[in-house]
């Protein structure tokens, strides 16, 4: 089980990242992995602190996260080998410095400018162009350096998918039961209540997730470090992704371009929870409090797109044991559960 070791919360943290690198025993040299905006909003001032303080430090900008992307931040690792790899930004540049670093065995600590989604502390990584859709297994970051300043700055569409993605572990945990009870699947109590309680946490904490409001913010940010260190106790991402992870990612194949990760991770917990039998009217609720979309229109999403996602989610993943292999759903299922949810009209 890999752990992060430093959490550092709060407003202007970027300002501890000498002292966090210290203690961990990193100093030396780093890499910076990060976007063009998010260099300008947080990566430029991390790579001077550091060079301030005597550490050489180089900053790889990654456009798209593509494997190829992967290897050539893999190149840049292999050539320098620095002491630490930094990802800054939002999930798709911290999954980039993530996967890479810890294909070339070295630590990564994650910085994260946006909270869109759970990927800023988990131990998996999500890159287009792999041979799967979903996430895999890369490394528990060392430590996360979180500054409310810098993501209070970042477009509040990602806090909605960020509260998406929390919001999801109600059904994910669902189906991490179905699966246990049927096909004796190993089940982890303490990672799956540590999933559930930060869902639980975002819906009694929706009218504080506003903007400008710093304290919504920090509750959204601690659930989704909670989320990902119940994927690191896991040693998967089972209490985090079920059913509704797989439509989102059906979802991704059927139509491109698609909303964000979280918001479709929203809207497929809805039909699965409703699949699951249990409250999905105060899961739709709950998303709409923060904002969320809650129907294909809202998604961007036709209606006819969105029903055959729902049909093929199951077979993204057959392993992965959920409400929909369960059911085994016909089109006309799948239509049925989008119309009485009102997901589609
Ligand atoms: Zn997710």
């Amino acid at each position: 089980m890999q752990l992060p070791r430093e959490v550092v919360v709060g407003n202007g943290t970027l300002g501890r990242v000498v002292e966090v690198t210290q203690r961990l025993g990193l100093s030396g040299s780093a890499l910076i992995v990060a976007g063009p905006k998010s260099c300008e909003v947080a990566g430029e001032r991390v790579h001077n602190l550091l060079e301030k303080s005597g550490m050489s430090v180089d900053t790889v900008l990654v456009k798209t996260v593509t494997s190829q992307d992967i290897l050539a931040v893999e190149e840049r690792i292999k050539e320098w080998k620095p002491r630490v790899v930094i990802g800054v930004g939002g999930g798709t540049k911290i999954d980039a410095a993530k996967l890479s670093a810890s294909r070339q065995n070295t630590p990564f600590i994650s910085v994260p400018t946006t909270l869109s989604h759970d990927g800023i502390a988990s131990p998996l990584a999500s890159v287009k162009g792999l041979d799967k859709p979903y996430s895999v297994m890369a490394q528990a970051p060392m430590a996360i350096i979180a500054d409310t300043d810098v993501i209070a700055t970042a477009p509040w569409r990602s806090v909605i998918s960020g509260c998406g993605d929390a919001i999801a572990k109600f059904t994910a945990v669902k189906d991490w039961q179905l699966a246990h009870r049927e096909r004796d699947e190993y089940y982890g109590e303490y990672a799956a209540s540590l999933a559930l309680m930060s869902a639980k946490l975002v819906i009694q904490n929706a009218k504080l997730i506003q903007p400008g409001n710093d304290e919504g913010l920090r509750v959204l940010l601690e659930a989704l470090i909670s989320c990902g260190v119940a994927m690191s106790i896991a040693g998967s991402s089972r209490p985090c992704s079920g059913s509704e992870h797989l439509f989102s990612h059906a979802l991704d194949m059927v139509k491109c371009p698609h909303a964000m990760h979280g918001e479709q991770c929203g809207v497929g917990s809805i039909l699965s929870a409703y699949l699951h039998r249990v409250n999905w009217k105060r899961i739709r609720d709950s998303l709409k409090q923060v904002g969320a979309p809650t129907t294909a229109a809202e998604l961007g999403v036709g209606d006819d797109d969105l029903v055959r996602a729902l049909e093929m989610a199951a077979t993204v993943r057959p392993e992965r044991y959920t409400i929909f292999h369960k059911l085994n759903l016909s089109r006309e299922a799948c239509e049925e559960a989008a119309k009485i949810t009102g997901v589609i009209s």
